[in-house]
């Protein structure tokens, strides 16, 4: 694009030259004689002048001085005046003060704003068939250590990916000493985790920390409109790339470029995927011991094509998650290094504050406060300016959906300990590892971690049980303490269910159904497509199913409520110190439970 419309820009200059040499033309067939007004006055009073023509500043005319006709043209002036002027003998003639500053105004303006416009709409035109005429030169920036002054202690509260992170930074810093050994180094590190978290900031800490090249790209810079180009611009990015290694590259917003392919179906998506298959092709293609690192972000994971995360590829997974509220406390601590505050902020109160807030969030609340202080004309930001952005920031996010409140927190924290400590109490279940409340997903507000201390192939009637009884733990609890259910329970339900499904139709542990199997898979044939699905067990059979299921599960809630209530002092403890710290680890539960016995 950038050729063409400079081509034409040419075109417009010509012709305003064409117009301008075409009337100097026209003018000079009319020779026309400029001469002074006195002069005029003597020639007028030689009997020269035949006729003439009176405009507001001049006077144009015909004359005759020695047999010749002349066209002649004189500024106008003062006619009283220039009696006087001629009695003291004074040559005097008219001017026409400049009109350079109105013929400017009149249309040498105009036509630059006509140029601006035009420009302006071929530019937007340009920018969204992109690259037309760029034809796969890549965007790529390249950040040089210098100018990207990130470090590792700019990027708080992530310490277990910060952890991951060095070996690599290792590696990049002398790439010759790993390869010596032998030693394999990671192609692909994708990094993954909510919006906001510090995921592109990990990224240039790695380059900042390591002092390589850092190629930074965004996905969906790589989805040209025009066919092949965003894989040309893939390959270029890595002969870049390869240039200058030990260098980085950087995708952006992965899942923009990466997502399954064949989904969305329809073309307009096959650019995509020739792009994404280039990237698959060069991923494959390039032996990571030349120093070349790829990295990439997203906050989607579950959309990304598999191939993308086959060995070889982005096969180390780094999660960011929303930090704790340690994890708060340290990122304000970096981003109030950047402002002046009193020596008197309350970190651990500001990280209490804000639960369920990341990384930008927090960066924003301080600039937040830092502006209001400036409204305030104070010297210096306090606690007060603080205390009121959180409150802006929270109502901001939570009309967006993003935090949970007060009081739904509450149910959050008794739902997780009612899982926890129903796990706790019963049997042959996993232990309890880590319960949180930091929201997770879109979907999950807390969750209750699991850990199996061994693979298992085999599961007892007893042990489905119990666990059936510690997935409506969670229920169980809200009923409990608040008098009422939340929907908050949706997913343990459907997970408990389909425990007791198949417990009856495929592990005949129900009394009345008997040791039968009930869950033949139907194969529908092609004509069979579209029907209601066929059982080989009768209608009775089913509404015996259905019952012995919604047995199994009526049973299991009793079971869980009577062990939360007997244990009701060490839920309430729980809750409470689920509220407080936000995540707390199995051995703080168990510690509980042993205190209450
Ligand atoms: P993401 O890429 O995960 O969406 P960014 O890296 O773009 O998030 O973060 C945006 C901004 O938020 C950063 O520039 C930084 O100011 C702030 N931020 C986010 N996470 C952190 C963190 N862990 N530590 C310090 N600042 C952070
Ligand atoms: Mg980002
Ligand atoms: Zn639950």
């Amino acid at each position: 694009m950038e050729k063409h419309h400079k081509f034409s820009i040419w075109y417009v200059l010509i012709g305003i030259w064409a117009v301008l040499l075409l009337q100097n033309y026209i003018a000079s067939m009319y020779r026309v004689e400029i001469i002074p007004y006195s002069q005029f006055l003597n020639y007028l009073k030689g009997g020269n002048v035949q006729e003439i023509a009176i405009t507001e500043n001049e006077i144009q005319g015909k004359m005759k001085v020695g047999g010749e006709e002349k066209t002649f043209k004189t500024v106008r002036v003062d006619p009283e005046l220039s009696t006087m002027l001629e009695q003291y003998h004074v040559i005097f003639k008219g001017k026409i003060e400049s009109t350079l500053l109105r013929d400017l105004f009149s249309w040498v303006f105009p036509i630059f704003i006509f140029i601006g416009i035009w420009y302006f709409m071929m530019k937007r035109m340009s920018g969204q068939q992109a690259g037309f005429m760029t034809l796969g030169k890549n965007k790529a920036r390249i950040y040089m250590e210098n100018e990207l002054n990130v470090t590792f202690n700019d990027v708080a509260g992530v310490d277990e990916a910060k952890q991951e992170l060095v070996e690599v930074i290792d590696f990049l810093k002398e790439p010759a000493r790993f390869t010596e050994l032998g030693g394999k180094i990671p192609k692909g590190i994708l990094l993954v985790g909510p919006p906001g978290t510090g995921k592109t900031l990990l990224a240039k800490a790695v380059a900042g920390e390591s002092g390589v090249p850092f190629f930074s790209l965004s996905g969906s810079e790589f989805v040209e409109m025009f066919v092949g180009l965003g894989a040309a611009r893939v390959r270029d990015l890595f002969v870049q790339a390869k240039q200058k290694a030990p260098c980085i590259i950087f995708i952006d917003e992965l899942d923009a470029l990466g997502k399954a392919r064949g989904v969305g179906g329809m073309s307009g998506h096959d650019e995509r995927e020739q792009t994404l298959n280039q990237l698959l092709v060069e991923m494959d293609g390039f032996d990571p011991k030349v120093g070349v690192i790829l990295m990439a972000a997203t906050n989607r994971p579950e959309i990304l094509d598999p191939a993308l995360l086959r060995p070889g590829r982005f096969d180390r997974h780094v999660l960011v998650d929303r930090p704790d509220k340690m994890g708060r406390r340290e990122i304000l601590k970096v981003h109030l290094k950047n402002i002046k505050a009193t020596r008197d902020i309350d970190v651990d109160k500001l990280a209490d504050m804000t639960p369920g807030m990341v990384g930008a969030d927090l960066a924003n609340l301080v600039n937040e406060a830092a502006l209001l202080a400036v409204r305030r004309n104070k010297k210096e930001v306090d606690m007060s300016e603080f205390e009121e952005a959180v409150e802006r920031i929270i109502a901001g996010l939570e009309k967006k959906n993003r935090l949970i409140n007060k009081n739904e927190r509450e149910i959050v924290a008794y739902h997780e300990m009612g899982h926890a400590l129903v796990a706790l109490s019963l049997p042959g279940t996993d232990p309890v590892h880590k319960i949180s409340i930091i929201p997770r997903g879109i979907a999950a507000l807390g969750y209750t971690m699991q850990v199996p201390t061994e693979d298992r192939f085999l599961m007892k009637k007893t042990e489905l049980l119990n666990r059936i009884a510690t997935l409506l733990g969670g229920r169980a609890a809200e009923e409990l303490v608040f008098g009422d259910i939340s929907t908050g329970a949706h997913n343990d339900l459907s997970r408990a269910t389909d425990i007791a499904k198949s417990m009856v139709k495929e592990y005949g542990m129900s009394t009345s159904m008997g040791q039968v199997y009930l869950a033949h898979e139907k194969r529908l044939g092609f004509i069979d497509m579209g029907l209601p699905e066929k059982t080989d067990y009768s209608e009775a059979t089913a509404e015996t199913i259905d019952r012995e299921i919604s047995d199994i599960i009526a049973t299991q809630y009793e079971r869980a409520l009577d062990i939360l209530k007997s244990r009701k002092d060490v839920l309430r403890k729980g809750a409470a110190l689920l509220l407080e710290k936000e995540k707390i680890e199995g051995e703080e539960i168990r510690a509980l439970l042993e205190d209450a016995a």
